[in-house]
């Protein structure tokens, strides 16, 4: 598959790591197996080695293949609006305090390990700005809702930015970085520690034989650990319905080089949002843009997206070049908190950590703490305040609107007729199903003409053009029809 261009995999070692030597296989068991290697895995399994635990990481794809490797890399204590979002829905609830403080220690907590492990970092303001007068009340919210959560920021009425700003609240000394070199840093003391990675394996199926939980998979895979942490984006083995619970929302990034990029990571407020930050990348300066974010699989083509994000671009920073556009997803809870805690069903033997809402450099991190501790022993004081209760009464009407959703999501797909990749990706793709369907639940996929994938309007699984599961719930590749006559099938591409 033609993957775009995704600035942070521009380097000398791509984040493609070797297996571990030899597959462990059932004999050996594990204190916990982590099924995922992006921030959130590798937060846990680095915790757990650190406190002496055996454990094995279980990747389908390789470390920071799908959200953590391609993050706009702020880590921040002010994230947009979603302190003042959070106050609307909770007001002054413990579980949001408990999210403030989760935040700060892991903003700690990453600046602690970039600079122990040699990761660059660069220590910016946070910005979150009204890029129209209609904003200014929002970002004051923000501001309020930041001041009384203890954090240092200071509001601005005419803001000094190279964009149209109406008023902007400002966090100093937060940081950003390359998020592939944050994950390929985690990797290696997670090994240096003792920990094990396996790559390459797709986890289909989890099974309680009394005090162990086999994790089962592609091609034999089977596992063993005392302990199972699902690090995956959305949980790739549901017992309570997870999949119900969170929206996969997808956005755009561009990466350009500039002369003079900005020395801040901006974020408006208000719609449409952009996100962005200067830095720079092997002796390079350069701008980053994004925005655009939409529910996986719905509105317009995804190149109309990049399309907006290049023209907004051009218009406020004439002199940038464009390196690269990619996309990500990540997950929103019904609650707009983190859904951390025990999966749920017959065993409390397995875990859970998604839903950050595009803030998982912090979020990720603050799981892996949460999750570790708890099988540690050393719980963060805030750890439990942050668990994801089980659904109340009060979480129906989230769930029914999410569920709604869904139901327009595939309507839509189906009124607008399914969007099918053009003959000839077809043809290069051995031909896949002519009307693919989404191995998860049978959502009808919808074809995306920037990433070249099919996605799915219902959960948020993605399948590459010859229909490999790439990210979601799925854990199965689409099936495939007989080659198209008259084509050079797969070998052509
Ligand atoms: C465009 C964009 C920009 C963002 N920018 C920022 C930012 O600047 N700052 C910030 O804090 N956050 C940001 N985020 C959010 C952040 O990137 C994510 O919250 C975070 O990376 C999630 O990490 P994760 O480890 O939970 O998931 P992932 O990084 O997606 O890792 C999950 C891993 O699990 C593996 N996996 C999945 N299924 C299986 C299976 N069945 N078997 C084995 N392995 C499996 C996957 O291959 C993957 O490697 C951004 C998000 C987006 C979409």
């Amino acid at each position: 598959m033609t993957e775009p261009s995704i600035w942070w995999q521009h380097r000398a070692d791509p984040p493609t790591q070797p297996s571990v030597p030899g597959d462990p296989g059932p004999q050996e068991t594990f204190d916990v197996v982590v099924v995922g290697a992006g921030v959130t895995g590798l937060a846990t399994a680095l915790e757990l080695v650190r406190a002496g635990r055996s454990v094995l990481v279980v990747e389908a794809r390789h470390p920071g293949a799908v959200t953590s490797g391609r993050t706009t890399g702020k880590v921040s204590a002010l994230q947009g609006t979603t302190l003042s979002e959070l106050r609307r829905r909770h007001g002054d609830s413990p579980r949001v305090t408990a999210y403030v403080e989760s935040t700060l220690a892991a903003l700690d907590w990453v600046a602690a390990f970039c600079d122990e492990h040699g990761v660059a970092t660069q220590r910016r303001d946070a910005v979150t700005y009204a890029a129209s007068r209609d904003d200014v009340s929002t970002v004051r919210a923000e501001h309020d809702a930041a001041l009384d959560a203890g954090l240092g920021v200071r509001f601005e009425t005419d803001p000094d930015l190279p964009v149209p700003a109406y008023a902007a609240t400002v966090l100093p000394d937060q940081l950003q970085l390359d998020p592939v070199e944050l994950v390929l840093a985690m990797l290696e003391q997670v090994r240096k520690a003792g920990g094990r990675l396996l790559t390459g394996r797709r986890v289909q199926r989890l099974r309680q034989r009394g005090e162990t939980v086999h994790v089962l998979g592609e091609d034999g895979l089977e596992v063993q650990g005392r302990h199972v942490v699902l690090a995956t984006g959305a949980p790739v083995v549901d017992r309570r319905m997870h999949f119900a619970r969170l929206t996969p929302q997808r956005s755009y990034l561009l990466a350009f080089t500039h002369p003079d990029p900005p020395d801040l990571m901006a974020l408006s407020a208000g719609s449409p949002g952009r996100s962005w930050r200067g830095g720079e990348l092997d002796g390079r300066r350069m701008l980053l843009v994004g925005g655009e974010g939409h529910e996986t699989g719905r509105g317009p083509r995804e190149s109309t997206r990049v399309d907006r994000l290049r023209r907004w671009t051009d218009e406020h920073f004439p002199d940038a070049v464009e390196l690269g556009a990619w996309s990500a997803q990540d997950y929103m809870s019904l609650d707009g908190l983190p859904l951390v805690g025990g999966l749920g069903g017959p065993s409390s033997s397995v875990s859970v950590a998604t839903g950050y809402r595009k803030w998982g450099l912090t979020s990720g991190v603050a799981a892996g703490i949460a999750l570790a501790g708890a099988q540690s022993g050393a719980e963060a004081p805030w750890s439990e305040r942050l668990y994801t209760r089980a659904p109340r009464l009060r979480d129906v009407p989230a769930f029914l609107g999410v569920q709604a959703g869904v139901a327009l999501g595939q309507a839509g797909s189906l009124a607008r007729g399914v969007r099918r990749p053009p003959p000839v990706e077809a043809a290069r793709s051995g031909g896949c199903a002519a009307l693919p369907v989404c191995t998860h639940l049978g959502g009808t996929l919808r074809w995306n003409d920037h990433e070249q994938t099919y996605d799915c309007p219902l959960h948020g699984s993605r399948f590459s053009a010859d229909g490999e599961v790439l990210e979601g719930p799925a854990t199965r590749a689409l099936p495939r029809l007989p080659r198209l006559p008259g084509t050079g099938g797969r070998s052509s591409s």
